[in-house]
């Protein structure tokens, strides 16, 4: 109609094919103050990307473009779109007012107004709704500000604003927005363990392979409020685990900041806190995995923390292995632990290899070995660690961790379980094994142990000796007192 032709005089074909630029893709209205996202370059109203960010900050999420491509690098001042959006402001075109007010008043669109539209676009018909129901054709630019104006109108969110004078905003900051209310989220006074359980995740990932990250957590006293957290819930089997799991996250770099935080950790009381979740959550899997998880970078590369771990956390860790026998990660998990916390030279891991054959460790392992074989690569790897670190040659405990290991049978079933993963591996395919370093920990594992083994035979083959003549000699008494008595 006539109407169609006055738009067509006033618009420049040429912009139309870059229309979806400037139609947000949250609200679908005209974009408000453009900001763009990079790398993925999609466009938002500042309003609604902050009030985007602010959802997934409260639900705990990192914060990704709203349509979920790479994680975003920065947030910038689209100003080229802006001005683009400008040029266009002052038109109103009594089509577009039109076919979307008919729309929303439920008297359907003009599809003839509609198909006229689109050809002066890229051909076919481009329709939206918008959130009020009425269609966003792309002559409705200035129809669809208005209604925004009116009822869909976001406002900037306090917990992630994104005003001008903030742009650009670089993926950092965006990190440490989310550091900060996650650790305001952990000094809610509130009793609803939800948003803790968020926070505490969301703090985990954060953290997990950022040194920057998890020094402005400590610098925040971010570890302190993880412990406090999990203490404060010592019923929600969720706030245990994302509690260990944070914890971990700050410790489990190889840099200085994660060994400040080992420090850091131990000092707000940390692995007592990681036991009693433990202990109160024995017959929970995933505590005891959560927990194991974070011992193992906790205690690593700092003898220290070992013997501190060791000292508290030993009999919790056996208890997990024996109450879990079909968990093959709190298996695996539970014997890297047994290994890293006594692996050393000095007295201090003699003593905690001691205080492991005192707690029957050992037997723990036996029996993860006679229930997975060469089943699980995991489990029978961590098996042959924790009892090369128990029988280390040289070591205070060698003679009586042997005897200890070759007492539970332990011989036989590490050369059961090679077999069997020799034979997996050869139908798998992997034919050149010679450097394979399960079958080597397991051969210098038989290597330690058989002198020993050798020997306990020898003892028990001479301690049956004397059994059976302890036995004999009683039936010889016990004839010549019949003897007697006949007499
Ligand atoms: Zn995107
Ligand atoms: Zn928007």
């Amino acid at each position: 109609g006539k109407r169609g032709r006055t738009a067509k005089s006033r618009y420049n074909t040429k912009e139309w094919t870059t229309l979806d630029d400037l139609q947000c893709q949250i609200c679908l209205s005209v974009l408000r103050q453009c900001v763009a996202l990079e790398p993925c370059g999609h466009n938002f109203c500042a309003s609604c990307l902050s009030q985007h960010f602010a959802n997934l900050l409260q639900a705990g999420l990192p914060l990704t473009c709203p349509l979920r491509c790479a994680v975003p690098e920065r947030v910038v001042n689209n100003k080229a779109v802006r001005a683009l959006i400008e040029m266009h402001e002052p038109l109103e075109t009594p089509l577009t007012v039109s076919s979307s007010r008919n729309a929303s008043a439920g008297a359907g669109v003009d599809v003839a107004d509609l198909n006229e539209v689109a050809s002066q676009g890229q051909g076919t018909p481009s329709t939206r709704r918008t959130k009020s129901g009425g269609i966003s054709s792309p002559a409705s630019l200035a129809a669809a500000k208005e209604e925004a104006e009116d009822e869909d109108f976001v406002e900037m969110s306090v917990l992630c604003p994104l005003y001008d004078d903030m742009l650009p905003m670089v993926a950092s900051s965006l990190k440490s927005k989310q550091v900060e209310f996650s650790l305001s989220q952990l000094r809610r006074p509130e009793g609803d363990p939800n948003p803790f359980m968020a926070a505490l995740e969301s703090l985990a990932r954060l953290a997990w392979s950022d040194d920057v990250i998890r020094e402005e957590i400590a610098r925040g006293h971010g570890i302190e409020a993880m412990v406090a957290a999990i203490r404060r819930f010592p019923d929600n089997e969720g706030v245990q685990c994302n509690g260990c799991l944070a914890l971990m996250s700050l410790v489990r770099g190889e840099g200085d900041v994660c060994q400040h935080n080992q420090w850091r950790v131990a000092k707000a009381g940390g692995v007592e806190t990681i036991v009693e979740a433990m202990n109160e959550f024995h017959d929970h899997a995933m505590v005891q995995l959560s927990a194991l998880l974070c011992m193992i970078p906790l205690a690593l590369e700092n003898p220290m923390m070992q013997a501190h771990v060791a000292d508290l956390a030993l009999p919790a860790v056996c208890n997990a292995m024996r109450l879990h026998p079909k968990e093959a990660e709190v298996q695996a998990k539970g014997m890297v632990v047994l290994g890293v916390l006594a692996q050393g030279e000095d007295a201090v891991h003699d003593a905690i290899r001691y205080r492991q054959l005192s707690i029957n460790a050992h037997r723990e392992i036996a029996r993860s070995l006679a229930i997975y074989g060469g089943e699980s690569d995991e489990v029978l790897w961590a098996a042959l660690f924790s009892l090369a670190v128990l029988v280390r040659e040289g070591g205070e405990p060698f003679e009586p961790a042997c005897r200890a290991a070759a007492g539970t049978n332990v011989q036989t079933l590490v050369v059961e379980a090679l077999e069997q993963y020799r034979e997996n591996m050869q139908s798998a395919g992997n034919v050149d094994l010679a450097d394979d370093t399960i079958l080597r920990a397991g051969t210098y594992l038989l290597d330690v142990l058989g002198p020993t083994v050798v020997k306990l035979r020898e003892e028990r083959r001479r301690m049956y000796a004397v059994a059976a003549t302890a036995v004999a000699v009683p039936a010889v008494l016990y004839a010549g007192y019949k003897f007697l008595i006949a007499r």
